[in-house]
């Protein structure tokens, strides 16, 4: 049991972590925090391990690679191999529903789909070709985005909303971030394609956890296992509660338990991820965007009328025009062949 208790300690602290770092990373006192305690483990890393550790970091995070593809499409196949291993033929014994047990396959094929779009498609690189058309898409708000900026790498005119992303060494038309789990931009052309892709991972995530959780539940139904007693350490008759059918169901099926805390973990951190990527597409801002907004002086509020030359201190996201003209936005982007009409 103790093994038990440890494991799901584990799974809540990596949990709130990762909602910590998410709810904090916009302050600056966070900010330092974490840099305090870069400084704390270079510290403890030997000296003569820095340089490798510093040179696989800088690969991993700062420069195109394909290891987290590789690292997503292994923890996927392991899901869906003890998924199909084991789940799928004890919920057939069962008696669940064929639908039910296909909705996983059906949510992995189009997660795949959009996997590979989100990691193959332009985000919306700047070129010398589509400079021009580019720069009349979005209006420039002299605040976060003044005109006449040219990219000191690129040696292009910055359109409002582009950014230079240093990993692809490129600039992006409506930059949103650069996603190391695709190994591309995420931007104007394709946040489309990584919300379909982030919203059927999530889908597929939650709907395995449901399955085991169900089967495991019903297992419990089936068996009358709640109706038993057992004999405690000090030899004493207990009926059945709710702490030992976990450690019953984790010694009858360890597999089927480490996967529903994965992909229990898993649902909620994707699912927060998700709604914070569909507040800021239904709210018309970037990544980038938010992120800036938090340290550029001012209120950052969506339905305001744009700065006007007088005052143009305060940041306004004046892009917003509503949920459905927004999310029509994305999905529908103007494209370099379209000029949109301001
Ligand atoms: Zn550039
Ligand atoms: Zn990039």
């Amino acid at each position: 049991m103790d093994f038990l208790v440890l494991f799901f300690f584990y799974l809540a602290l990596l949990l709130t972590g990762g909602v910590l770092i998410c709810i904090c990373s916009r302050s600056q006192y966070w900010k330092g925090l974490v840099g305090k305690g870069a400084q704390v483990i270079s510290c403890l890393i030997p000296e003569c391990l820095q340089r490798p550790v510093q040179r696989l970091l800088h690969y991993l995070f700062h420069s195109r690679n394909p290891t987290f593809i590789v690292l997503h499409l292994v923890l996927q196949g392991l899901v869906y191999t003890e998924f199909t291993w084991e789940i799928f033929g004890y919920c057939r014994e069962l008696d669940f529903s064929v639908s039910y047990l296909l909705l996983p396959y059906l949510l992995l094929f189009v997660n795949l789909l959009f996997f590979a779009l989100s990691c193959g498609s332009n985000p919306g690189t700047i070129t010398k070709a589509n400079e021009l058309l580019l720069l009349q898409v979005y209006k420039f708000d002299e605040v976060m985005f003044p005109k006449n900026v040219r990219c000191p790498t690129c040696d292009l005119r910055k359109p409002a909303r582009s950014k230079h992303c240093r990993v692809c060494n490129r600039c992006v038309h409506r930059f949103d971030h650069h996603c190391v789990w695709v190994n591309n931009c995420i931007g104007a052309w394709n946040t489309r394609y990584f919300l379909i892709y982030l919203m059927t991972l999530t889908a597929s995530a939650a709907t395995i956890a449901t399955l085991s959780t169900a089967f495991l539940v019903q297992v419990v139904f089936f068996s009358d296992l709640y109706l038993e007693t057992y004999i405690d350490d000090r030899g004493h008759s207990r009926v059945v509660d709710i702490v030992f059918l976990v450690q019953y169901l984790f010694l009858l099926f360890p597999r089927i338990i480490f996967l529903l805390g994965f992909v229990v973990m898993l649902s909620f951190l994707l699912g927060g991820y998700l709604c914070f990527a569909l507040y800021l597409a239904a709210t018309n801002q970037t990544t980038n965007e938010w992120y800036r907004a938090g340290r550029t002086p001012g209120q950052h509020c969506c339905h305001q009328a744009p700065p006007s030359s007088t005052t143009p201190q305060i940041f306004q996201n004046m892009h917003s025009h509503g949920i459905w003209s927004n999310l029509r936005e994305i999905f529908l982007p103007a494209t370099c062949y379209e000029k949109k009409k301001k």
